[in-house]
């Protein structure tokens, strides 16, 4: 509605939304919204913002079968803020990214918590205020998280309870803690009073911060959504909404009935960038942290249905009520060492008291059976991670007595049964290692130079195409 929205536009005030006792809460048996929206003008310095137009033709319930992914007060603020980019990880270094401006609209719940994007808990109202983009509010406002996109250290959750918090709470926390940790066993949730730990806490809505550290969240076993706890308890690992990244428009599109979107349903959905995000791999419209296609949410006291259409050949298999194998795959992710902290897995994990991890468990082949440095082998330098694509980052840089051909030179080894990927067979860039492993059989390996992929399938196990520098023994 153009002339709303320009009339919105000339407004230079800022309205505030207060929140009163009364404003509560949906019951368990149906929605129930009883605040009132009051406002008053605020200092001309404040920036420009509008208050939610409610359309009196939408109904005052969710449609039938329509999922509530959102429950809320209804009262909405959109605004522009400032967004921190967190810390991002790059070569195991950690680099402030930059700032960015996003459209929110923002809610503020009863525990005082301002969230966006449905459900996301990004601090207090007040910081969301110091965040919003105005000429004058610029240099004070560089981000409303606080608690920036952060990985719990180790993997390990720290949390607690609000003090009386009833069992049926307890237990829906639980039960989506055990859905996480069922599936990535590396993660541990510990009960702790430390001022890092998150405190979970009854609430109208389903509600979290994304990553660590600190907070609430809000739960709501009552609010009809069984998947919600699960649902916030992978923003509190880190994951943002998959409807919410850049590319999500080539999948989808947003629909509303009347084909006009109400625009906190937009702001409450819409894609971004972000610095500091990683949106990479494919989409997955099967995602826990994917809104459901067909959705409603409350602005004032009217719900606001909407739709995401999906284009033709992406399968949709319903409400996701469980962590997908993708979300699984992305905490992984996130959580590398710690995911895959395990000797054996071809992933060298200092931090878990590994000397080395060459993908498997046998002993006398450089790395033994527990990932430590084996003697046989010369000195191995893990810091020169450049191996190719199905190398392991086993590296060996020198060759004492002249048992490596390559003496002084950084080799890498190929997994056992690849050679070098499109090298040719002279022994010049590649050459092969014979051991035993510990079941008693023969595996040869195969060096190449650090950056040179192992991707060609050898003859035999042996690798026998590939010239033998056996000197090892
Ligand atoms: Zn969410």
């Amino acid at each position: 509605m153009a002339s709303i929205a320009m009339m919105l536009s000339l407004f230079t005030s800022f309205f505030l939304l207060q929140l009163s006792d009364a404003q509560k809460s949906f019951t368990s048996g149906g929605i129930e919204e009883s605040s009132i929206l009051t406002s008053h003008i605020q200092s001309q310095t404040s920036p420009t913002s509008t208050i939610i137009e409610p359309v009196p033709s939408q109904s005052s319930t969710p449609s039938e079968n329509r999922a509530v992914d959102i429950f809320g007060t209804g009262n909405y603020t959109v605004l522009d803020i400032y967004v921190s980019g967190g810390q991002e990880q790059s070569n195991g270094c950690n680099a402030t990214a930059s700032t960015y401006v996003r459209t929110v609209a923002y809610t503020v719940t009863p525990h005082g918590n301002a969230v966006i994007d449905g459900d996301i808990i990004v601090g207090t109202e007040a910081d969301i205020l110091n965040a919003a983009v105005h000429p004058s509010l610029r240099k004070r406002s560089s981000s409303i998280v606080s608690n920036a996109p952060q990985k719990w250290p180790r993997g390990v959750v720290l949390y607690n309870y609000q003090a009386g918090l009833d069992k049926k709470h307890i237990d829906y926390f639980q039960e989506g803690v055990k859905q996480w940790t069922d599936r990535l066993p590396f993660l541990k949730f510990e009960y702790s009073t430390d001022r890092n730990a998150r405190t979970v806490v009854a609430s109208d809505g389903n509600r979290s911060p994304y990553g660590c550290c600190g907070g609430m969240i809000e739960l709501c076993p009552g609010c009809g959504n069984t998947r919600s706890a699960r649902h916030e308890i992978g923003h509190t690992l880190g994951l943002y909404h998959e409807h919410q990244r850049p590319d999500r428009d080539l999948y989808m599109t947003l629909s509303c009935p009347g084909g006009k979107c109400n625009s906190v349903v937009i702001a409450n959905t819409a894609t971004f960038v972000g610095t500091g995000m990683n949106w990479a791999g494919s989409y997955d419209v099967n995602s826990l942290m994917h809104y459901s296609l067909s959705g409603s949410l409350p602005v004032g006291s009217k719900w606001y249905d909407f739709d995401f259409k999906l284009i033709p050949g992406l399968f949709y298999k319903g409400y996701a009520e469980l962590p997908s194998r993708l979300d699984v795959q992305r905490v992984c992710e996130l959580y590398y060492e710690d995911c895959h902290s395990i000797c054996g897995d071809g992933i060298f994990s200092p931090g878990y008291g590994e000397e080395c991890d060459d993908g498997n468990n046998d002993n006398g082949d450089g790395c033994s059976s527990s990932c430590k440095k084996e003697a046989c082998v010369p000195t191995c330098h893990p810091s020169n991670h450049e191996c190719g694509d199905k190398a392991s980052c086993t590296t060996f840089d020198t060759s004492p007595n002249g048992l490596f051909p390559r003496t002084g030179q950084t080799f890498c080894m190929c997994e056992a049964g690849f050679r070098g990927t499109g090298l040719d067979r002279s022994g010049r860039d590649q050459y092969r290692v014979e051991w035993e492993n510990r079941h008693g059989g023969q595996t040869h390996r195969v060096f190449v130079k650090p950056g040179q992929a192992c991707r060609d399938v050898c003859s035999d196990i042996q690798c026998s195409e590939v010239p033998i520098k056996n000197t090892c023994r």
